[in-house]
């Protein structure tokens, strides 16, 4: 049967692995969103050129960048990720993303209420924000970034008050949507509770 699972919640909650390991346990293709909004923000900075007409034009090569995943680019993401214009760019490709036949996994923040709405399986991953901050400060500095946690937890805070209060397809759980709160969890057992939930 194809399948469609969608999976939301903020920064740093478990979201990306556990759609890789979901995506691989099921043979799926799976597009992790942020990555859009990321090339968006991040080429827009870089070139001056207004976010929408970056998403419009935008090319699989500008996914490829190793500095989308820096933090620099998670700010510039959530910037123009509150502009209606650039997620209306950037919405045709990621539904054809998730109604491709052989079904999907996406992961994002209105993959579940915007995106694929009628996904059959929703999941909305969330964490304790110390939790959270916990791990993105460990990556950060397992990638030899110089920082320290109240700044990661602060800049963490900035990035999901944007997201959760802005008017275009803020941050929230679609309403079938499964919780699965990660915070005393590892990425064994998030995937085990997933799929658990999955195969019900
Ligand atoms: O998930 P990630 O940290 O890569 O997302 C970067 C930013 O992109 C988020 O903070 C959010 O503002 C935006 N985003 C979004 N909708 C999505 C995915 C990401 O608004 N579906």
């Amino acid at each position: 049967a194809v399948i469609v699972i969608a999976i939301d919640g903020p920064s740093a909650a478990g979201k990306g692995t556990l759609a890789r390991r979901l995506a691989a346990h099921f043979g799926l293709p799976h597009l992790d969103t942020g990555l859009l909004y990321r090339a968006v923000g991040l080429k827009a900075e870089k070139t001056g050129r207004p976010p929408e007409e970056v998403a419009a034009g935008l090319d699989p090569a500008d996914l490829a960048d190793p500095e989308l995943r820096t933090d620099v680019a998670g700010q510039a993401a959530s910037k123009v990720a509150a502009m209606p214009e650039v997620r209306a760019k950037l919405l045709d490709f990621q539904k054809k993303f998730a109604l491709q036949a052989a079904g999907a996994v996406l992961d994002g923040r209105d993959v579940g209420t915007v995106i694929c709405p009628e996904a059959p399986v929703k999941l909305f991953v969330t964490a304790s924000a110390e939790a959270r901050a916990e791990r993105r400060y460990r990556e950060l500095r397992a990638k030899g970034v110089d920082t320290i946690k109240p700044r990661v937890l602060a800049e963490m805070a900035e990035r999901d008050r944007r997201d959760s209060e802005r008017a275009a397809a803020p941050l929230k759980a679609a309403p079938d949507a499964y919780h699965l709160d990660t915070s005393d969890m590892d990425a064994d057992a998030a995937f085990a509770a997933a799929l658990a939930f999955i195969e019900r």
